[in-house]
C-alpha cells in the first residue's frame, strides 16, 4: 500500500488526513528526515490533495486530473509557492522570502503566502532546503510562523529538527518521515531502472540505508571502489592523513567543475566514512571491550559536524585536511 505512489509514509498521511477531517489542521510544519526518503514528493502530493477542485480535502486523495491537480504538478498553481537554496548559495537568501531590499514585505514568499487564494481554497508554501536557512531568513519567517494567514499551510522541509533554529522548530509541527525500508528501496531501484538485477537493488538498498537519493548515487562504480579504499585506511586506525586527504581531494575534484557536484560527491564520501564509525560502535558496544569505545564516538561526531560543514565551507581542501587530522589523532 502506498500514499498516491510515494512510498514508506502511510502514516504521515493518515496524519494528516485525521487532522483535516477534524478540521484541525495546523498552518506551519517541519518535515524531517533523512535526505531522499521523499519528504519533497510528499509535500507536493499533500498540496494537490489541498488544492484539488474535485474532492474535498480532507479525503486527502487527489483526483490528479482537474486544473489545480495539473497545475500542481506542473508546478505552475498560482497558490502553491516553492523556494529553495539556488545551487551557488549556501543558505537560502533573504529575498526570496520576503523581497529584496526594494520590495521588502512586498514581495517574497511571505508577502505571496498573505494574498487571498486565487482558487478560493488554500496558499501554501514549500521552503525546500530549510536547514540552509540562516539566522536572517529563520527571522524573516517569523511574523509568518506567529500570525499565519488565514488557511494558509507553510511546509519548511529539512533532516534534523538540530539543523533549525530554536525560533522555527518551536512554531511549527514537527512531522518525521522515517528511512525507507530496504525491501521498497530494492523495489524503487528496479522500478526506475537504476539497478539492473534483484541482486544488485538488494545491494544498492542495504548500502541506502533508506535513502533512495543515496541508493542511486552509489551507482557510479568509482564511488564503490573509493568507498573501499577508504574502508582499507580507515580499518589501520593509525593512517597517513596527509596522503589520504590527498586521494580524498582528488576524487572529489574528478566529480567535475561544478562547485555543487563536487560538494556532493564529498558528502558521500564523509557519509562512507560515517556510517564506518557507525558500523564500528555497534560492533564495540556489542563485544563489550573496546579498547577505547571513546575514540570511535569522538570519530563519528567529527564525520557528523564534517558533513554539515560541506556546505558553509568554501575551501573544500582545508576541510578535507582538517577532517582527516582530526580522525587520524583522535
Ligand atoms: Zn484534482
Amino acid at each position: 500500500m502506498s500514499w498516491h505512489g510515494i512510498d514508506g509514509h502511510d502514516a504521515v498521511a493518515e496524519q494528516f488526513r485525521r487532522a483535516l477531517e477534524r478540521r484541525r489542521l495546523a498552518s506551519s510544519f517541519l518535515f524531517v528526515g533523512p535526505a531522499g526518503v521523499g519528504k519533497r514528493a510528499f509535500a507536493l502530493k499533500f498540496a494537490q490533495a489541498l488544492l484539488c477542485e474535485r474532492r474535498p480535502e480532507e479525503r486527502l486523495d487527489p483526483c490528479e486530473a482537474c486544473p489545480a491537480c495539473v497545475q500542481v504538478a506542473a508546478g505552475t498553481h498560482p497558490d502553491l509557492d516553492v523556494v529553495g537554496k539556488p545551487a551557488d548559495k549556501s543558505f537560502i537568501p533573504l529575498e526570496l522570502l520576503i523581497g529584496d531590499k526594494e520590495h521588502r514585505r512586498r514581495e517574497g514568499l511571505c508577502a505571496r503566502i498573505g494574498l487571498k487564494p486565487f482558487g478560493g481554497r488554500r496558499k501554501i508554501a514549500l521552503i525546500d532546503d530549510a536547514d540552509y536557512l540562516n539566522a536572517e531568513g529563520a527571522n524573516a519567517l517569523l511574523k509568518t510562523l506567529e500570525e499565519p494567514p488565514p488557511r494558509s499551510v507553510l511546509i519548511l522541509i529539512g533532516t534534523s529538527p538540530a539543523r533549525q533554529l530554536p525560533t522555527i522548530r518551536s512554531r511549527c509541527q514537527l512531522i518525521r518521515f522515517q528511512p525507507l525500508p530496504a525491501e521498497i528501496l530494492a523495489r524503487l531501484l528496479i522500478e526506475q531502472g537504476v539497478a539492473g538485477s534483484p541482486e544488485e537493488a538488494e545491494r544498492l538498498a542495504a548500502l541506502g540505508e533508506g535513502s533512495l537519493q543515496r541508493a542511486k548515487q552509489l551507482v557510479q562504480p568509482e564511488l564503490g571502489q573509493f568507498r573501499d579504499l577508504l574502508y582499507a585506511e580507515l580499518q589501520q586506525g593509525t593512517f597517513n592523513s596527509p596522503r589520504l586527504a590527498q586521494n580524498v581531494a582528488r576524487f572529489v575534484e574528478g566529480a567535475g567543475k561544478e562547485a555543487s557536484a563536487r560538494r556532493q560527491r564529498l558528502h558521500i564520501i564523509v557519509r562512507f566514512a560515517t556510517d564506518f564509525y557507525r558500523k564500528r560502535l555497534r560492533t564495540e558496544a556489542a563485544a563489550q571491550q573496546a579498547p577505547d569505545p571513546d575514540r570511535t564516538a569522538r570519530r563519528l561526531d567529527c564525520c557528523l559536524e564534517t558533513d554539515q560543514q560541506i556546505d558553509r565551507n568554501a575551501n573544500q581542501a582545508t576541510l578535507i585536511e582538517a577532517w582527516l587530522d582530526t580522525l587520524a589523532a583522535a
